[in-house]
């Protein structure tokens, strides 16, 4: 089955219109008619080729919001009609221990990735939500309560689940001193998430123009940590800061920053390796974590914790055409908070 996309044949070209081959459906695939695809900046990262592994054409997206159109013959989960979530992910090798806890975002096997990714005995890579149609396993999608703000869930499928998990997995809640490092899609999300499970939160920013933002998203305190006064007074003051930045930056001057025996958990994903010095952890008896998305388990349990909470992602619509500006306004730090693509338009 062909499709409409937007590609980018290198690291260097703005991305343009392609058509893409789907697979068939299997029995157990469901057919998705793409409504909303969010843009995250590990699509720039993969575009641009900066991980390193980038085969082109690559059509990027993995915060996928759809219709079902179309089943296979031994789906259970999906009716026709029904609204089904994609997120980072696709496949994964379903026998290790990870997989059997859903926690198939650490699979020990192979993950497929939703785009940018060869699947096994495959000849054509996965192609992602810049697209206006895909096919997939019912069960790596997730399901989507229609009466949900659509556009606005997109970004959740991946901002949502990377910054939700962290703050699950370390007991994130009241009491605990919450510090976001950076306020862009993944930033804004953790903010509402740690502002809903009771959380002080703390946004440390490099823009002074987020600072009303961020009280209007319920931070609780905006530090401009450019401002050298503003950044001293936060030594030894977080429980935990989460860090989305996307580029380069001094991990030890934030480190600083938290309490003893307090945690910095990775989450932004730079090019370029960080310098660290083992004082930072050393002296107060920090710890350094990282996190990977979330698995389909934890996923559809923050998709159901939105739906009751109502917590959606601040986004500005735009149609396939406007992803090239998009990028380069997200690389000037000019989105509020993640770009989602209308692909009904
Ligand atoms: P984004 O919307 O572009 O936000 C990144 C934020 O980082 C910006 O809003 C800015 O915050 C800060 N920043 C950007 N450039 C900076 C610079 N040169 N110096 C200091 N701060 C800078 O990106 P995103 O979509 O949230 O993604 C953030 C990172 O997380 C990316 O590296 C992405 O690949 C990664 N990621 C990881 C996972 C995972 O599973 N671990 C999942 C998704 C994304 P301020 O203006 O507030 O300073
Ligand atoms: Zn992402
Ligand atoms: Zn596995």
């Amino acid at each position: 089955m062909q499709t409409l996309a937007y590609a980018a044949f290198d690291a260097n070209s703005p991305l343009k219109e392609h058509t893409i081959e789907r697979r068939e459906l299997g029995v157990k695939d469901i057919q998705l008619e793409i409504m909303y695809s969010g843009v995250c900046h590990s699509d720039i990262h993969q575009v641009k080729n900066e991980w390193g592994a980038t085969t082109y054409p690559i059509v990027p997206g993995h915060e996928i919001v759809g219709k079902v159109v179309a089943i296979g013959s031994e789906v259970t989960n999906y009716k026709l009609g029904d609204i089904a979530g994609v997120g980072c992910f696709v496949d994964s090798c379903r026998h290790c221990n990870p997989c059997k806890e859903g926690e198939e975002n650490f699979c020990e096997g192979a993950v497929t990735w939703t785009y940018n990714s060869i699947p096994a005995g495959a000849s054509m890579p996965t192609y992602g939500g810049y697209s206006k149609s895909m096919v997939v396993d019912e069960l790596y999608a997730l399901h989507i309560d229609p009466k949900m703000d659509l556009s606005r869930v997109a970004p959740l499928l991946c901002a949502g689940i990377t910054t939700y998990s962290p703050l699950r997995h370390w007991n994130v809640g009241k009491g605990t001193k919450l510090a976001v490092l950076g306020l862009g899609g993944l930033g804004h999300m953790a903010v509402k998430f740690g502002v809903s499970f009771g959380a002080d939160v703390t946004v440390l920013s490099s823009s002074e123009n987020k600072r009303a933002d961020a009280m209007a998203l319920g931070a609780h305190h905006f530090v401009n940590y450019k401002n050298e006064a503003e950044a001293n007074a936060c030594i030894n003051s977080f429980d935990l800061i989460l860090d989305t930045v996307s580029a380069e930056h001094d991990l030890n001057f934030f480190m600083n920053m938290l309490k003893r025996d307090s945690k910095m958990v990775l989450v932004g994903l730079p090019s370029v390796p960080t310098e660290f010095s083992h004082r930072s952890v050393i002296g107060r008896r920090r710890s350094l974590s990282g996190s990977s998305i979330g698995g389909t388990k934890e996923t559809q349990e923050m998709l159901d914790y939105c739906a009751e909470h109502q917590i959606y992602s601040d986004v500005e619509m735009i149609t396939l055409p406007e992803i090239n500006t998009a990028y380069e306004r997200m690389l000037n730090n000019d989105v509020k908070y993640r770009f989602v693509i209308d692909l009904m338009k």
